[in-house]
């Protein structure tokens, strides 16, 4: 049996953060981890912007279902589904994925969990386990099943080796360069002919 497992953001839907920023204007939401590189102050930076500008999950939620997923990515989903089990592995919180999840067709997503008070303020953030993307690989692997994985970035590295195929797409030049082992693809189409590439079946 195989089961494909995606990254979310930058594969499916656009990075979540900097959307965010780019539609509310909040110039202060742009940093990453490039800015700062310790996470858990970057999360905290963030939390406490969207408290000083009074937005509540319903709002951040309103805003990310208006991003919506890139073009083609809902029929390329269907795609996989047709022919695998498909996992989407991501580093997002499951209440920010929700309204992409909807416009996707309701995959099964495994991420992280924010903490909200009775009036939708968010309050703290909760990482489900360390180094997520590959431990769902190794449990996949515990329970027979072939993987064939995707993503585009550096988070993705660890999920893309633990599988049996590893695929990039839409990666950053470093990180292209910092990892030859995996084939390289840049839209839906490349990408279908390295997951079937990847397949031990005849996938059309
Ligand atoms: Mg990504």
């Amino acid at each position: 049996m195989e089961i494909v497992c995606l990254d979310l953001e930058g594969v499916l839907v656009p990075e979540i953060w900097i959307n965010f920023a780019k539609r509310t204007g909040i110039k202060e939401l742009e940093a990453t981890t490039r800015d700062i590189p310790d996470y858990d102050v970057l999360m905290q930076q963030r939390l406490r912007i969207l408290d000083e500008h009074k937005l509540g999950l319903k709002d951040i939620q309103a805003v990310i279902a208006d991003m919506g997923p890139f073009p083609g990515a809902r029929e390329f989903v269907e795609w996989v589904r047709e022919h695998f089990q498909l996992i989407i592995l991501s580093d997002t919180f499951s209440e920010f994925a929700h309204p992409l999840m909807r416009q996707l067709g309701w995959p099964t997503i495994m991420c992280h969990k924010l903490e909200t008070d009775a009036e939708g303020r968010i309050t703290n953030y909760l990482l489900r386990q360390p180094d997520q993307k590959r431990a769902a690989v190794k449990a996949l692997h515990s329970l027979k099943y072939r993987v064939i994985a995707a993503g585009d970035s550096y988070n993705d590295t660890n999920m893309l080796s633990e599988a049996e195929k590893g695929i990039l797409f839409d990666a950053p030049a470093n990180v292209i360069r910092e990892f030859p082992q995996f084939p390289v693809t840049h839209n839906y189409e490349e990408l279908k002919a390295e997951i079937r590439s990847g397949s031990l079946r005849n996938i059309p």
